[in-house]
């Protein structure tokens, strides 16, 4: 006999740090969600800067003083000019006292948040988890109809709306047939979490190199987080590194600043990519995260885009009826917010990448007028941290 088939409200797909906050904002508001991901294996190193719109966010779903102790101030970002080119750029500090803020944000661990996001859906009612992994949609009766395959077998359900938080090869995306721009760089993330003897005094500092940023993010003020963008063949490199080995390799990359390194992760590889869908949605559907927009980890914008498609969309689904074309409403309240981050964030990454001398002298030249004018300066701390200026 088959099983029956599954009623919801809201359909989330996916299980990462994007998907488990939509599922909880939906089921504070009210709708009956189910919630579907395969269980992860393998625990996430990364950090994630979360900025101050995102702490806001996770205040109201009470879930930030569950996090709040976990959570390092990010008051000072530092960037350092780490290229040998003609042209480099003065050191350039960014400090949140300037814009009368305690700190830009906060710094956690993907691991901590996903226990935490986690353990909040495990004690709602309102939302029903399947394990498992969404193999079709289609459009019946103006619902949508999923098939999800589970370790044990395949369930089938009915929901009024679907949302993708299926990260960037979403299954929902291309259900729906919705064209991307896409493009690749010359570039892979190493990951890795360390200690280091000299305390980091809050400051996040990000060294601009021919190859990408290497950025070091502090978790307490002995341990950090490191983001290093590199050539996918140096990462291949980095990673057959001893601990030992890789250990000297970060201290005199970092010219010993923070003292002597103990590295406390395995070191991880992510490819870097840019993406971003032409429709964020349309009638029953809509998809958010990495599903939409996918760009290189600079500036701590990821997520943060992700809490902002979460905040929309839950306002739009709150607002207005089924029959009512909901997911082009929330494709219209997301798209200069999206474009205008990916695009943003793109021509950083390139005008760093850039040997084109003109491209180096306006990254030089824009970096010493953000340091030494400071209007300009506080507007630019202002825009990156939040759109809602
Ligand atoms: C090195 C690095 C550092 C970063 N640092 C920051 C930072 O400091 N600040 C910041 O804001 N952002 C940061 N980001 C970006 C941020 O990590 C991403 O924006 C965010 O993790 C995306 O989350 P997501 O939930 O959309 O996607 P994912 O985490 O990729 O989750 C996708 C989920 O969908 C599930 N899934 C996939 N296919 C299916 C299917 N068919 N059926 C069911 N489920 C499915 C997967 O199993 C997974 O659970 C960083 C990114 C990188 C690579």
């Amino acid at each position: 006999m088959s099983n029956p088939v599954i009623l919801t409200d809201i359909c989330v797909i996916g299980g990462g740090m994007v998907g488990l906050t939509s599922a909880l904002k939906l089921a504070q508001k009210g709708m009956n969600v189910t919630l579907c991901a395969p269980k992860e294996t393998v625990e996430d190193t990364r950090t994630t800067a979360f900025l101050m719109d995102t702490v806001k966010f996770f205040e109201e779903l009470e879930l930030w003083r569950r996090l709040e102790d976990k959570a390092f101030p990010l008051k000072t970002m530092r960037i350092v000019d780490g290229t040998n080119r003609l042209i480099r750029a003065p050191q350039t500090d960014f400090k949140s006292s300037e814009i009368e803020m305690e700190a830009f944000g906060y710094n956690l661990k993907n691991a901590d948040v996903l226990r935490v996001l986690n353990a909040e859906i495990d004690k709602q009612e309102n939302i029903l988890r399947i394990d498992g992994s969404v193999e079709t949609i289609d459009t019946k009766d103006n619902r949508e109809i999923l098939s999800i395959k589970t370790d044990t077998d395949v369930k089938s359900i009915s929901t009024g709306f679907v949302i993708g938080a299926d990260g960037r090869n979403s299954i929902v995306r291309q259900s729906k047939n919705v064209t991307v721009k896409d493009w690749q760089y010359p570039q892979t993330a190493l990951v890795v979490n360390f200690a280091h003897e000299r305390s980091s005094e809050f400051t996040s500092t990000e060294f601009h190199t021919e190859t990408g940023p290497f950025t070091i993010v502090p978790h307490t003020h002995n341990s950090a987080g490191l983001v290093w963008i590199e050539t996918p063949e140096n990462v291949e490199e980095l990673l057959k590194q001893s601990k030992e080995t890789m250990e000297k390799t970060l201290e005199e990359k970092m010219q010993s600043f923070l003292g002597k390194i103990t590295l406390k992760s395995s070191p991880q590889s992510f490819p870097i990519k840019g993406l971003v869908a032409n429709s964020f949605g349309e009638e029953n559907w809509a998809i958010i995260g990495e599903a939409a927009h996918v760009f290189p980890p600079i500036g701590a914008q990821g997520f943060n885009l992700g809490v902002r498609d979460i905040e929309a969309l839950a306002k739009i689904l709150g607002r207005y009826t089924n029959q009512e074309n909901r997911g082009q409403a929330y494709h219209r309240a997301r798209r200069h917010d999206i474009n205008t981050r990916t695009y943003g964030v793109d021509m950083l990454n390139r005008s760093l990448l850039s040997d084109f001398l003109p491209v180096q002298m306006l990254r030089g030249f824009g970096l010493q007028v953000l340091g030494s004018f400071k209007p300009l300066r506080k507007y630019a701390m202002k825009m990156g941290i939040s759109p809602n200026i």
